[in-house]
């Protein structure tokens, strides 16, 4: 259903990292599609990830578009080109490209002051928003790239620190709709981190997340009657953008032509393959490395792995991290292959030839795999990706829990203990070869699925509150629209 009502002018900011950017810039594809003007704040390499997609969404007819904000790349010392936390591969890097969020409120603040929005949606880390959207007097809605299941572990964790006093797990959650169960323990300094975070939250007209409300059933109540703040789920955004703009990739494809990865999987048998990624951030040490080929290697099950190390590219042979004779063991049985570099991530995890994903449980890898009912072997890396893992294993049990070594606030953080391969090969053991649960679990996420899609049909919870969303900022603008338009 259309909003009859005149567009309204909404400005999108997403933050600089490909966690952040897709969802959002998801977000405000789905936003324009529902004939409101969208403009996108970002900045020139950013814009290079979803420009072409965006050229594609105006040629048909949508209000979208892409304002420009030059990076402060020589006041930071960075590299030109590198504005994004993709092309970062230590937390010096990582830092200079948090602090750019901050250093360029000025210039952000200036362009709005001249071409005042309605309304502002800026992604989290952007913690100023709430006094710029104060000195223009306009409604701002915070999107939340984490889900909320994870605010309300952080929020609970905060609480009850007489839960955590053992030197060793498991460390019962209390309060939660759910019994949780922490193996090892938070690091304080996560929620130090986040505090600035769900501050910014404070004074907006609620959350927007990249998840579906039957993700989050008992957790969206907690977080409301804690907070006092509406959460607007919003989501899967690529499963609706599929649903609804497109059929084909997510922004970060742009590329109409078939990976090589795909043609591949073409060749395999139906859930027989296991998907391995730990998302664009995770540089995984050559000790894991070495543990995950073993561990894969002695399951015997086929795989696609996708390895993401800074300065490698698929041509590079360089991999003195795999096991001896790894990759001609692998090629002789054609029982895996190894990408490096960028893949269609949404598209794989698609592949009816794929059985299972071996994933840090990043949010956003999460729920698509959720959409397209792949099970989970859960090895978070960092941050929320540790409580992402509990809403998969024993909130929803949509997965296999092969856990942490230890705890890292950062992807970037070289960890001094690893995963051994023995608990990796059961992981992928339990779920692929049907036995310790693993048809259960198959079956759940199969429903979970179904629940997703329901949600972003016409009339599914998602698409509703996309709907009521825009019906929502319209009245909260009402007589503003006469001065913007
Ligand atoms: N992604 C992708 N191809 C890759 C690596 C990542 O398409 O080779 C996408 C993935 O589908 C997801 C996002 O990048 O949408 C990564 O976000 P997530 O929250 O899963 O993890 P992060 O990278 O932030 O740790």
């Amino acid at each position: 259903m259309e909003t009859k009502s005149k567009p309204i002018k909404i400005y999108m900011l997403p933050f600089f990292a490909q966690g952040h950017l897709i969802p959002l810039v998801n977000l405000a594809r789905l936003v324009a599609s529902k004939n409101q003007k969208v403009t996108i704040i970002t900045t020139p390499s950013n814009a290079q990830l979803f420009d072409k997609t965006i050229e594609h969404d105006k040629a048909t007819g949508s209000f979208i578009n892409v304002h420009i904000v030059k990076f402060p790349a020589t006041q930071l010392g960075l590299p030109i080109g590198v504005e994004n936390l993709f092309a970062a591969s230590d937390n010096q890097t990582a830092s200079k490209i948090v602090m750019a969020a901050h250093i360029l409120k000025p210039e952000i603040e200036a362009f709005m002051k001249q071409n005042p929005p309605d309304v502002f949606i800026p992604d989290i880390m952007f913690t100023w928003s709430e006094s710029t959207a104060k000195i223009l007097q306009i409604p701002r809605l915070v999107f939340n790239p984490i889900s909320i299941f994870d605010v309300c572990m952080i929020e609970a964790i905060k609480s009850h620190p007489e839960a955590f006093v053992s030197d060793s797990g498991p460390y019962h959650i209390p309060e939660l709709p759910h019994p949780i169960t922490l193996p090892i323990k938070p690091s304080p300094g996560f929620a130090r981190l986040t505090e600035p975070l769900v501050e910014a939250e404070k004074g907006s007209h609620g959350v927007i997340v990249n998840s579906f409300a039957e993700l989050d059933e008992g957790y969206t109540e907690y977080y409301e009657n804690l907070t006092g703040r509406k959460v607007w789920h919003v989501g899967p955004t690529s499963l609706m953008i599929k649903t609804t703009l497109e059929k084909t990739d997510n922004i970060s494809n742009g590329s109409s032509t078939k990976h090589k990865c795909l043609t591949w999987l073409d060749t395999k048998e139906p859930s027989s393959v296991v998907y391995i990624s730990f998302g664009s951030l995770c540089s995984l040490s050559n000790d894991q490395l070495l543990e995950l080929a073993k561990g894969i290697e002695a399951s015997k099950h086929q795989f696609l792995w996708v390895v993401h190390r800074k300065g490698d590219d698929d041509d590079d042979d360089n991999e003195n991290w795999l096991p001896k004779g790894f990759k001609e063991r692998m090629k002789e049985e054609n029982r895996g292959m190894l990408i490096k570099g960028w893949v269609p991530q949404p598209l794989i995890l698609d592949h009816p030839s794929i059985g299972g994903f071996l994933t840090h449980c990043g949010w956003n890898a999460t729920v698509e795999a959720i959409s397209s009912g792949v099970p989970m072997i859960t090895m978070p890396g960092f941050g929320d990706q540790y409580y992402n893992e509990k809403l998969v294993t024993e909130v929803h049990r949509i997965g296999v829990e092969v856990g942490a070594a230890e705890w890292s606030m950062s992807p970037y953080d070289a960890k001094k203990t690893v995963v051994s391969w023995e608990r990796i090969e059961k992981g992928v053991k339990s779920l692929m070869d049907g036995d310790g649960g693993g048809n259960e679990i198959r079956k759940r996420a199969k429903d979970m699925k179904e629940k997703a899609w329901k949600a972003v049909q016409e009339g599914g919870s998602s698409q509703n509150c996309l709907t009521a969303l825009v019906d929502y900022l319209q009245s909260v603008v009402g007589p503003r629209q006469s001065i913007n338009n």
